[in-house]
């Protein structure tokens, strides 16, 4: 089978991570006789400086005409100085919002090699743990009403969160789907006790539990959560939220796991056909030196494997060859913990992990 896989490599990092992503699915595709074909499009600042654009129609166009979506990052100090609606990161809202991407998916998942590296005790991370964080991305009270008026007390902003059942229906139909393909346990964060969205969240996420009688479902309160998340990670499978609580506890998660340079993530919507990046950014300080950790762009690629075109087995293979490197002690700089001078490059780690996988 062919997939088309559409690649925006953006700026600072992202070429090396891409490529280091495009070799891991190359040996995939030999491994498991499947072929993925990559076409390349601009995006961020090596976009504005070819056209003027951070997101050209061109690139939203290969985006569509493709299975999936693999980039790498964008952004850097050349840009800063552009207005607001004219910088790289610009491009990021619009790609997800042409593509219809609703649900943001945030592993956080501590390897049991990289023990060491989390801000948290040995004796609460254990084994490690392995936590799927699924946000909504297109809703909620960052995309509400929101304005100045003069109050009681002179001048005031406000910002207003709405949610439909429609709009919980959907998300929380996709954390249940996911809780199926891996613990099958799912946490339903809100606030519950002050908020009406929340109780309306709750209800709605009561009624779709129904459907669900093979995944086990709690509900939590967002601030007992955020407790919950550093006193005993290993409790929660799936975590679903709203976008700003999911915004919030999603970075907790990433930081307990200790390292940026590790952490994958998705964005989905109503197909098959999803946006798969790394969670950090484009890392000028380091761009173009073989210095940058392709982990998390290599994991994104596992992760689009498994969510986009269903095959499971291809992409826990990339995701134990991960395994199998950082068990052997090999380490790129950003991994806290790990010594410099010991430390491989970006090449070195894309090689590892493709030899791992034999
Ligand atoms: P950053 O994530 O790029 O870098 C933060 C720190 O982490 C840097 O020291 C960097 O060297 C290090 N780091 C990040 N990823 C790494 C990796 N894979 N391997 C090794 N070290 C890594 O965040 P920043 O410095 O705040 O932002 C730099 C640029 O990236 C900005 O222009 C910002 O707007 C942009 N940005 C883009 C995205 C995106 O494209 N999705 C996300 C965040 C930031």
């Amino acid at each position: 089978m062919e997939y088309r896989i559409a690649l925006l490599k953006g700026d600072g990092i992202g070429v090396e991570i891409i490529d280091s992503a495009v070799a891991v699915l190359e040996r995939i595709g030999e491994k498991f006789g499947h072929s993925f074909r990559f076409t390349p499009y601009i995006i961020g600042g090596a976009a504005i400086d070819e056209t003027g654009d951070p997101l050209p129609a061109e690139t939203v166009k290969g985006c569509r005409a493709s299975d999936s979506v693999l980039l790498g990052a964008v952004g850097g100090p050349k840009w800063d100085g552009l207005p607001g609606d004219k910088r790289p990161e610009k491009a990021l809202l619009g790609i997800r919002k042409a593509l219809g991407l609703y649900t943001n998916l945030r592993p956080a998942k501590l390897f049991p090699a990289l023990k060491g590296a989390s801000p948290l005790r040995e004796d609460i991370v254990g084994a490690g743990f392995d936590i799927m964080i699924v946000r909504e991305l297109t809703g909620g009270i960052y995309f509400g009403e929101r304005g100045y008026r003069q109050g009681k007390l002179g001048e005031e902003a406000f910002d207003t969160e709405a949610y439909s059942v429609t709009e919980i229906e959907r998300i929380g139909r996709a954390a249940f789907e996911i809780a199926r393909k891996r613990g099958r346990r799912v946490t339903s964060i809100d606030k519950a006790n002050v908020l009406e969205t929340s109780r309306l969240w709750r209800k709605t996420m009561h009624s779709l539990a129904e459907n669900y009688t093979d995944i086990e479902y709690r509900d939590m309160l967002v601030d007992n959560a955020a407790m919950q998340l550093v006193r005993d990670p290993k409790q929660f499978d799936v975590i679903v939220t709203s976008n700003m609580f999911g915004d919030i506890l999603s970075d907790e998660a990433s930081q307990i796991t200790g390292s940026i340079g590790m952490l994958a993530s998705a964005s989905l919507g109503d197909g098959t056909r999803g946006m798969y990046e790394p969670i950090h950014g484009s890392a000028p300080d380091i761009a173009g030196q073989d210095k940058a950790n392709p982990i998390a762009t290599i994991l994104s690629a596992a992760m689009m494997l498994r969510y986009s075109f269903g095959l499971s087995a291809e992409a826990a293979a990339i995701e134990k060859a991960v395994d199998i490197v950082l068990e052997a002690g090999f380490r790129t700089a950003d991994i806290i913990g790990s010594s410099a001078a010991a430390a491989i490059g970006c090449r070195e780690m894309t090689q590892r992990v493709v030899a791992a996988l034999e």
